[in-house]
């Protein structure tokens, strides 16, 4: 299992997940990632993430404003929002928009993990700018 070889040569040590990779490759894929995401470059189903103004936007016109998520609550509240709206979204929307929050926010490190309110309201306009 971990005589498997990543592309760049070194020793494989994630091998799942598709092809086998090193750990210096994983936490450059995790950045590259990062950076699409923050440069508005990955969708998730009908939504996409708008940098210039800071919003998840469905292709219905339907957008969330990532200002108005500072805590638990707010984001609970959008994901109710769209939720309640079966007309306009569906299962698969949901479903899309929670891995959005998720991807953008990073709910368990930054708003909500071990079941615990985080105590620093969350700061998109600080937060999501893209690093060079
Ligand atoms: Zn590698």
């Amino acid at each position: 299992m971990f005589d498997q070889k990543c592309a760049c040569g070194a020793p494989a040590t994630v091998v799942s997940d598709g092809p086998a990779r090193c750990w210096k490759c994983v936490g450059e894929e995790i950045k590259d990632r990062r950076k699409q995401i923050l440069e508005g470059k990955v969708k998730w189903g009908n939504w996409d993430y708008n940098p210039s103004n800071l919003t998840i936007g469905h292709k219905n016109g339907y957008y969330i404003d990532l200002e108005r998520c500072s805590d638990s609550a707010s984001i609970l509240d959008w994901i109710a929002q769209v939720s309640g709206k079966s007309k306009m979204f569906t299962h698969e929307d949901v479903g899309h928009l929670v891995r959005a929050l998720d991807d953008i926010i990073g709910l368990q490190e930054r708003i909500c993990g071990n079941g615990t309110d985080t105590d620093k309201p969350f700061d998109a306009k600080n937060e999501l700018k893209p690093k060079s």
